[in-house]
């Protein structure tokens, strides 16, 4: 029998009775060129441009496929389905920790 494994909680999910729930996060940088002002294209930013272009000799190439894009995929059990919709991004595990570190 076909079973999927809840990502968060690791309950064991029967493909034919449990209902599964999955998540597809996709991750990229964006570059928005109407943010360009015209300021920054008088700026003469060649030698910015170096400096990033060595920065990007640095990384091997899986670093920066990371930065640039990257999806994720999970699958979840209806209770751990129900308590992601509440809080996609985790805030309020977010400032738990905070809380706990003071
Ligand atoms: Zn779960």
């Amino acid at each position: 029998m076909i079973h999927f494994t809840c990502d968060l909680c690791g309950k064991t999910l029967q493909a034919d009775e449990d209902t599964r729930f999955v998540i597809k996060i996709e991750v990229y940088a964006a570059y928005d060129p109407m943010e360009m002002t015209e300021e920054d294209l008088e700026e003469d930013s060649t030698e910015e441009i170096h400096e990033l272009l060595s920065q990007m000799e640095e990384m091997d190439a899986e670093e920066l496929e990371d930065q640039v894009y990257r999806t994720f995929r999970f699958d979840l059990c209806p209770d751990c389905h129900a308590a992601y919709m509440k809080d996609p991004l985790m805030r309020a595990a977010r400032m738990r920790v905070r809380f706990e570190d003071n």
